[in-house]
């Protein structure tokens, strides 16, 4: 079998390290995530969920413990290779878009592909094709503002996805929608999740988006649990 997208183990993450008030958020934390796998990420707030997704996404250190994406080992990564593996490997979505709001939808998704090296006309097919994907392709040219919420989300999905990452990795990404939005919007993320085969770990709240995906954990007292 091959080595997984994600291999952590005995990850250990605590703020304030060495301060009477440091907070050990995360204690011994162990994960497989295989290419294809979709993961849910269910606990309460506070519990560290955003803290895992972002050590495992490289824009946050561990203190301790192992934290391979396939296979290489990232605890002892340089700076280097962790950024061009975020850049390359590694798609992230916020609860909030982040869209940047000077730019229209397809220019947002063609900049993580200018920054991994791809030409502007190259860039700007593959973000013309993602917003097909999305059914967005008449609102390329539209920057954030003109957008709703949904749609902007949407927006940030195709970016996540510009540069064809191995592991998709999504701290609520449709927690800031209403209901019905939310439900359509999570199912065209579910969509093109499947269509690509990456591995996915998604945070979420919602229960029954959470039991239709291939595997439920859970984050209690700092360790991963299911
Ligand atoms: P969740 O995403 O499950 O709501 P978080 O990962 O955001 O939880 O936070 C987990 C715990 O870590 C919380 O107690 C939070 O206050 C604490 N925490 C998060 N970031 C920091 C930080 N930069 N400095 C100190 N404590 C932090």
């Amino acid at each position: 079998m091959s080595d997984p997208i994600l291999k952590i183990q005995g990850l250990v993450k605590s703020y304030n390290t060495g301060r009477p008030n440091e907070v050990q958020v995360l204690r011994d934390c162990d994960l497989e995530l295989f290419a294809g796998q979709v993961v849910s990420l269910v606990a309460p707030s506070g519990a560290g969920k955003s803290t895992l997704l972002h050590v495992a996404g490289l824009l946050d250190t561990p203190n301790g413990g192992l934290l391979q994406m396939s296979g290489k080992n990232m605890s002892a990564a340089t700076d280097r290779v962790r950024t061009d593996m975020r850049l390359m490997k590694i798609g992230f979505i916020y609860q909030f878009h982040h869209l940047l709001p000077e730019f229209s939808a397809v220019e947002n998704i063609m900049l993580p592909q200018l920054a991994a090296g791809s030409n502007d006309r190259q860039a700007r097919a593959r973000a013309l094709q993602l917003l097909d994907k999305v059914g967005l392709s008449p609102r390329g040219n539209h920057r954030p503002s003109e957008l709703s919420g949904g749609e902007q989300q949407r927006v940030a999905f195709c970016r996540a996805l510009a540069n064809a990452p191995d592991l998709l990795l999504a701290d609520e990404p449709t927690g800031n929608l209403d209901p019905e939005t939310s439900d359509h919007v999570f199912k065209l993320l579910m969509d093109l999740v499947r269509s690509t085969g990456m591995g996915a770990l998604i945070a979420t709240h919602n229960m029954e988006l959470a039991a239709g995906m291939d595997r439920q954990i859970r984050l209690e007292k700092g360790k991963i649990f299911g």
